[in-house]
């Protein structure tokens, strides 16, 4: 009788997760008789595992060709959910920081991995920031339960995955002929991003009109310092076929910032500065609208969070990513149905990907009705 009632709580509290709209699935899925719980606790393996690049990635003040990443297993009861950090160096994470964090780990003693809230504040409690380690965490626990559970993450939130956006595909600052290059590779996408915040902005813009008249998101990664001059750009911006501008000053011109969103004629998206939940209200009155991203956030659970905080304050929302592999970006993809924009090609920039799982098509962000995040390993690295 006890367990019962138990087992009652339990579900019912699942299905307050869940929402109303994704109900029946679960249902039909997930009866009492099939709750998981183990004497044995959770059991957590990680592997550094370097992104190789296709190309020189270069931003406002930086440029590289590998990216770290930490790859992650969560095990339990014969079952393994995969998840990753991706830790780009400008973000203050390495690998060293992110296997010191994930070492200093005891998920053994959670016997019942749909302790979900449970289990992050403890992950999270650990230590601050390492929020790319976390997310790792997250990621794998979130694709666990997916696989008790047997659906993907995307239905047990009640989404339909016919609503996802196009996906933007990244076109890095360089010299004209190798943008003109990256543009006719880019041919599939239907929305490009275009990093600017250099004297060589307008250039950039024109050089992609020379050769495609496809939407454009432009992200200045903080590099514009003058809100007159950032306003006169937003507006030949929106001349040349730019749709939304991405942090286009630093993230402490607060004031200039608030001013801009004011005056633009086009939406302001907050990236560098926002990071985690209690951002969004800060964001509001001051950017348009938010990107989120499960390595700055600490995973699905936050993101989920920040995107309905966001919804509710009338912003609109971005789901981005770091360049990850498809275990990242597949993660991230779940929350697409209910984004304005997605901007989830980083897998689409690295050569060594170990999974397979959401698929861009027609340019058009595409999950797939498989459990948890919805991915396979189609090279075993560990
Ligand atoms: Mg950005």
């Amino acid at each position: 009788m006890k367990t019962d009632r138990r087992n009652f709580i339990r579900t019912a509290g699942l299905f307050a997760l869940a929402g109303v709209t994704g109900l029946e699935s679960l249902f039909a899925a997930y009866g009492n008789d099939t709750i998981r719980t183990s004497k044995k606790g959770l059991s957590l393996r990680f592997l550094p595992y370097e992104l190789q690049l296709q190309h020189v990635f270069t931003l406002a003040n930086s440029s590289r060709k590998v990216t770290p990443d930490v790859l992650t297993r969560l095990e339990f009861d014969g079952l393994v959910g995969y998840g990753e950090a991706s830790m780009p160096p400008y973000l203050g994470e390495s690998v060293e920081t992110a296997t010191h964090f994930l070492s200093s780990l005891d998920v053994s003693q959670f016997t019942d991995p749909f302790q979900i809230d449970d289990i992050l504040l403890y992950v999270d409690s650990v230590m601050p920031g390492n929020t790319a380690a976390k997310a790792a965490v997250d990621i794998a626990l979130h694709d666990l339960i997916g696989k008790i559970m047997k659906q993907p993450w995307y239905k047990i939130w009640g989404f339909d995955p016919s609503d996802t956006p196009n996906t933007s595909f990244t076109i890095g600052i360089d010299t004209p002929e190798v943008v003109r290059q990256k543009v006719a590779e880019a041919a599939p996408y239907k929305v490009l991003k275009v990093k600017l915040g250099q004297a060589t902005d307008r250039q950039m813009i024109e050089t992609i009109r020379s050769v495609t008249d496809c939407p454009i998101c432009v992200d200045v990664n903080q590099g514009w310092t003058d809100r007159v001059k950032a306003l006169e750009s937003i507006f030949w911006l929106k001349e040349n076929g730019v749709v939304l501008v991405e942090q286009p000053m630093p993230k402490t011109a607060v004031d200039d910032m608030a001013w801009l969103t004011q005056n633009s004629p086009l939406p302001t998206i907050a990236d560098e500065s926002l990071q985690r939940l209690p951002d969004v209200l800060n964001a509001h009155g001051v950017y348009s609208g938010i990107n989120i991203k499960l390595m700055k956030c600490t995973g699905m659970r936050e993101a989920y969070k920040m995107l309905t905080l966001a919804r509710s304050l009338d912003m609109k929302v971005m789901i981005g990513c770091m360049t990850e592999t498809s275990c990242g970006v597949s993660a991230a993809a779940q929350l697409a149905p209910k984004a304005d924009w997605a901007d989830l090609d980083g897998n689409l920039l690295i050569t060594n990907d170990p999974f397979s799982g959401m698929q861009i098509v027609d340019g058009k962000v595409t999950l797939i009705d498989r459990r948890g995040i919805g991915v396979k390993v189609v090279k075993k690295v560990f």
